[in-house]
């Protein structure tokens, strides 16, 4: 199928005033980073979490402790402010509906449901000409077995919903090991890809305002331990023309959506003699991502402050890095002493004020301000509307 430009424009908002309150679903670091940036804006902020210890609520002006299908909480939370956000993508699409029928929701039910299942995900990229690993549907172990038969080679077994940091994924160096994936996927509808010998995992951070304009920060190189981000370079090391497709990819993935504020997007670089360098998309997560931690400290306009100033209906900042950067996450124990990191001047340290550091758990950044390299410019933003 060919994939169309979307015809509809964003209507144009009136840009929410200082004062104003944006709703955010979610209360992890994510969604703490956020109510730091809207709050610098001048904007009030009102989370939405279960967990009573939420480290967002530390920063927010207003807090609801709730789950996401108590109906009476999501309408009182939707009345109590003019613009609603979230910090994950596992936030139940009915929710989101909900919400939406009494305040703008960004990014919008739609995008949110493409990002929540993995096939939909990748048969919406296909649609649009944007390459993946091949794939196969699995709703049964039989299915499994004559798939991994199939593919004839290494694939990964992943569930179309609630994976993340590896969760949730078995992989199969042949079909022999069909049933022991079935088993650590607990026999959910699933996904069985081919394994990707990559050379680097990359991602871009983009972002669309309601306007219609985009743009998108310099591409990182992530490496993972124990499937847990554990350092983004940016920019990653890669040849200009590569950086430039990455960026522009991220762009085009922003344009189908017809979305509005901060995406991820994960990929893999395959290098091949023939082809050049291939880029191959593993995910999209429709927020603000760990992998953008950097342009807090690295880039004009970090991606806090971008989320926030595009939901709002306000312009784009500068994507530019300031700084080359590498973002080291703290996890578990890791962010229980922080003074060598505050000894090196050129390193900024974060903290997500959570009392518990249980193995896995992401507590905190820091991130080491390194020579801006004389990359070209990643900032340029493009105005369609
Ligand atoms: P995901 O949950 O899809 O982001 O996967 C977590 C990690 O598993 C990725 O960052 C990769 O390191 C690895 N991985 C996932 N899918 C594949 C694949 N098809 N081929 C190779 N490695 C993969």
């Amino acid at each position: 199928m060919t994939a169309h430009r979307p015809t509809s424009k964003p209507t144009a908002p009136r840009p929410l005033p200082p004062l104003s309150t944006v709703g955010i679903l979610g209360g992890g670091q994510l969604g703490r980073m956020l109510a730091g940036a809207a709050a610098r804006l001048g904007f009030r902020t009102h989370i939405f979490a279960p967990e009573k210890d939420s480290p967002a609520f530390d920063i927010a002006t207003a807090k609801t402790v709730a789950v996401y299908d108590d109906e009476t909480a999501l309408d009182a939370f939707a009345a109590a402010v003019d613009v609603i956000t979230y910090e994950f993508e596992n936030v139940p699409v009915e929710a989101a509906f909900r919400l939406a029928h009494h305040r703008p929701v960004f990014p919008d039910a739609n995008a949110l449901s493409v990002a929540q299942d993995r096939l939909k995900e990748r048969i919406f990229l296909n649609n649009w000409d944007i390459e993946t690993a091949p794939h196969a549907t699995i709703d049964s172990l039989d299915a499994l077995v004559c798939e991994s038969e199939a593919f004839n080679g290494p694939c990964v077994l992943k569930t179309r919903r609630f994976g993340y940091d590896g969760k949730g994924q078995a992989k199969l160096n042949s079909p022999s090991d069909a049933a022991r994936a079935w088993e650590t996927v607990a026999g959910a509808r699933s996904i069985l890809e081919a394994f990707v010998p990559f050379e680097m995992e990359i991602s871009v951070i983009a972002c669309r305002d309601r306007y219609g304009a985009t743009a998108a920060y310099a591409a990182t190189h992530n490496t993972h331990v124990n499937h847990i981000l554990s350092v983004s370079r940016a920019p990653a090391p890669i040849a200009p023309e590569t950086q430039a497709r990455a960026r522009a990819l991220a762009v085009r993935i922003v344009d189908a959506l017809n979305y509005v504020g901060v995406i991820g997007v994960e990929m893999f670089l395959v290098r091949s003699k023939e082809e050049g360098d291939r880029l191959i998309v593993n995910e999209i997560a429709p927020r603000v991502h760990n992998s953008g931690h950097w342009t807090l400290d690295a880039a004009v306009t970090d991606q806090f402050e971008q989320h926030i100033r595009a939901i709002t209906g306000h312009h784009l900042g500068d994507t530019k890095r300031t700084a080359d950067a590498e973002m080291l996450n703290l996890i578990g124990d890791e962010a229980e002493d922080l003074t060598p990191f505050f000894s090196e001047p050129r390193v900024k340290v974060h903290h997500y004020g959570k009392a518990e550091a249980r193995p896995g758990r992401k507590m905190g950044h820091v991130t080491r301000l390194l020579p801006l390299s004389n990359g070209r410019p990643d900032g340029s933003i493009s105005r369609n509307g």
